[in-house]
């Protein structure tokens, strides 16, 4: 037996705290219970109390004279750890508590969930809430409908969890009007023992839930969540609706990474998580029912091509323009069908796809020309659009689609423009009937998504691989840096970091004066570059910082004389969150200039790309990947995953940036090794994951080739975090 199902699947049930005052949550929880027909024991349970709603109550769960498997709580606050105790006396296993007060209250509130959840560990319970709504299980064999909620759900197969509480009765109340039924509603009001990922998980194997809702205003295991939704939407379809689009946006950020999460806003990092792990994430609770209507009713589709069958021209265009920009094709029918049209079809219709059969078309030809869509090998799903004429009702039309859809395995949609009461007729007369929309792009965007998911499902998971690496040196840079009070690793140690992760590096040396630095000249071959590396030198370019293509010594030393006097000044006075720090802790003594230089190999012909790492509060480390060179900020031409990166996952990185088209090689240029850079992604992330005392790290620009042994990182940054 699964620890949850003392709550979902019950045999017996207290309502403690059961009231006879109409209108109270603790008597419409009792009235819930009954109305939907539980089919086990409802115990009420009020000490002042002989009997509630015709049934006899009892002043404790402990005098209950049956077991009880689940309590569901309505008491004041106050009294809920006492009836937790009660509960534990008579064995109950499970709790819901809808009681609320808790830490969504503050600290006051914060103390007593505590107390709380330590009692339910206690007794080894486990517990919905507390501040929810309840939970319903509609399964035939239980029929639990355990909230307050004045609707009483539809059965279905669709598995839905609430944050909300208020969001989640409105969702009931609007699935009935649009004939979408639940396997389970679950309101988890503030998750302190249940989680959303411990409710992905009793749903992942259960035989009546095919499809997952969930409305959530945080993740709280993010990296937990990724793994289990990883998994479940290979066969399960989740869709998300996250409210709360905040996060590492916010936050002061020093590199370009930091500076793209903000800039890219909101909260890149939960949509990075939800595109890794295939869930679906919808802005809006209409979006979140649009998806729930095609993913419940229908099976995922095989294709793009998508056939449109309609008795009115402009809904069709609206539709084939809608899906042309969402990456559907309304493409040719085969001859056959054509054939068989012309015959069924006025002569003024259209036979080409959309199939306009003029508003003429009675129920009995919508079906036929349905019919020959649906066999046709070159139509992957369907959209049929009625607009209703004078004398046609929706109910025949849907009804004879209805018969006919059932024989195949494609999907069927259907956008009826009609007003209300057509739909209140549909569904009292056709109930179960197909998904249907009022407008032409909500239906045509779910077949997208669905067709976007059915590539999620076939497309490989990948493998995270690791690469040889020295580790322990690489902390050991790492940790000398921070116990000297460093925010940031000098660049000579950021590129030995890299190094130590097999990450490829331009040949570069340290020099701390204009006579070490002609000294160094002598070990390199011309052209050469240089740099200035100055504490509070966050982006050298602007600063006068970087000389390329060097071509003689003269030149090279001319150019470090000028560096001393344009970066002397200015890297005193950059602005940056880390600056501070950074002149106070590793400042050369005064009488020195604080400029160094960094001579480098210069690197010819490179296409320019940036890897980066920055940590986002809630969900940790977030590996970034795109066109790179001193314009990132502006082309912010990225994208971000949640390391650990599969093989996969890195090459879909890759693909992913509209610059892929550059790295491909444009104008007679050659492209560049994906599979290295893939590799380098991969070693990068490793890294990510291995050293979580980094704060951020930007790899830019890696220079990368047609040739694999040509890569290498020419800039490095890796900051501490500050105060750590
Ligand atoms: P910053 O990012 O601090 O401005 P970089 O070291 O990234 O400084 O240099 C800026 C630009 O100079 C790079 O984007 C690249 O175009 C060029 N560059 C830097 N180092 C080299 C090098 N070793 N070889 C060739 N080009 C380089
Ligand atoms: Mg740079």
């Amino acid at each position: 037996m699964h620890p949850l199902d003392p709550i979902f699947k019950p045999q017996s049930i207290a309502v403690v705290g059961a009231s006879r005052r109409p209108g109270s949550i603790g008597r419409e929880v009792l009235h819930n219970l009954i109305e939907y027909d539980f089919h086990g024991k409802v115990f009420p349970v009020n000490p002042k109390a002989d009997f509630i709603h015709s049934i006899k109550a009892f002043p404790t769960v402990a005098s209950i004279p049956d077991p009880v498997d689940v309590a569901v709580i309505v008491v004041p606050r106050q009294e809920v750890l006492a009836s937790v105790d009660d509960c534990a006396g008579r064995g109950v296993k499970g709790l819901v508590v809808i009681t609320a007060g808790f830490a969504e209250t503050g600290e006051e509130g914060l103390k007593f969930e505590k107390q709380l959840l330590e009692k339910v560990n206690q007794y080894g319970m486990r517990m919905i809430g507390p501040n929810c709504v309840g939970v319903i299980n509609t399964d035939p064999e239980i029929r639990m409908d355990a909230t307050f909620a004045p609707a009483l759900p539809l059965e279905g197969r669709i598995g839905f969890m609430s944050q909300s509480g208020a969001l989640g009765v409105v969702i009931l109340n609007m699935a009935r009007e649009l004939d979408i039924g639940f396997s389970y509603f679950v309101s988890m009001g503030n998750k302190a023992n249940t989680s959303g990922n411990d409710l992905l998980l009793y749903w992942e194997d259960d035989p009546l839930t095919d499809l997952i809702l969930m409305y959530l205003e945080s993740i709280g295991n993010p990296r937990r969540f990724m793994q289990i939704a990883r998994r479940i939407t290979k066969r399960k379809p989740i869709v998300l609706v996250k409210a709360g689009r905040t996060g590492a946006g916010a936050r002061a950020a020093s590199s370009h990474t930091g500076a793209l999460v903000a800039r890219q806003g909101l909260d890149v990092a939960t949509d990075a998580l939800l595109d890794q792990c295939g869930v679906i994430r919808v802005n809006t609770v209409k979006e979140l029912f649009d998806l729930a209507l095609a993913f419940s009713k229908n099976p995922i589709p095989r294709g793009n091509r998508l056939g449109i069958l309609t008795n009115a021209g402009g809904p069709a265009i609206m539709a084939t323009d809608a899906a042309t920009s969402m990456g559907l094709e309304v493409g040719k029918l085969s001859e056959r069908a054509a054939a068989e049209l012309r015959k069924l079809l006025p002569p003024e219709a259209a036979l080409a796809n959309p199939v306009d059969m003029t508003p003429k078309a009675s129920p009995r030809t919508f079906a036929a020309c349905a019919r020959l869509l649906l066999e046709d090998e070159a139509i992957d799903s369907l959209l049929v659009i009625f607009v209703p004429p004078m004398m046609v009702s929706p109910t025949d039309v849907v009804a004879g689609i209805d018969e006919l859809r059932r024989e195949f395995t494609k999907p069927v949609l259907g956008v009826i423009m009609a007003t209300e009461d057509a739909f209140d007729e549909l569904n009292e007369k056709q109930p179960g009937h197909l998904a249907i929309y009022h407008f032409p792009e909500p239906a045509v965007q779910a077949l997208a998504t669905m067709e976007r998911h059915r590539h999620w499902r076939e497309r490989p998971v990948g493998e995270v691989r690791r690469f040889p690496a020295e580790r322990e040196a690489a902390r050991e840079l790492l940790e000398t840096a921070r116990a000297r009070g460093e925010v940031h690793l000098s660049a000579p140690d950021a590129f030995r970091l890299l190094e130590c992760y097999g990450i490829p590096v331009a040949r570069s040396a340290a020099a701390a004066t204009l006579a070490e630095l002609e000294a160094q000249a002598k070990r390199f071959h011309f052209p050469v570059v240089l740099k200035a590396i100055a504490p509070g030198l966050v982006h050298k370019t602007e600063a006068g910082g970087v000389a390329v293509d060097i071509r003689t010594i003269d030149e090279l030393m001319a150019a470090a004389r000028r560096m001393s006097e344009a970066i002397g000044d200015h890297a005193v006075t950059v602005p940056s969150v880390t600056e501070t720090t950074a002149t106070t802790a590793t400042a050369p003594p005064a009488s020195s200039s604080p400029v160094t230089f960094l001579i480098q190999e210069y690197v010819r012909g490179g296409r320019e790309v940036i890897v980066g790492m920055t940590q986002d509060p809630s969900f940790g480390p977030l590996v970034m990947f795109g066109l790179g060179g001193i314009y990132v900020e502006t082309v912010k031409d990225v994208t971000f995953r949640v390391p650990p990166l599969t093989d996969v996952d890195a090459k879909e990185m890759i693909r992913q940036i509209r610059g892929y088209r550059l790295l491909e090689g444009v104008r007679g240029e050659p492209p560049i090794d994906f599979e290295a850079l893939a590799v380098i992604l991969e070693r990068f992330s490793q890294m990510v994951e291995d050293l979580p005392q980094m704060a951020e790290v930007e790899v830019n620009p890696l220079m990368a080739f047609p040739e694999a042994r040509a890569f290498c990182a020419v800039d490095a940054r890796v900051s501490l975090p500050i105060g750590g």
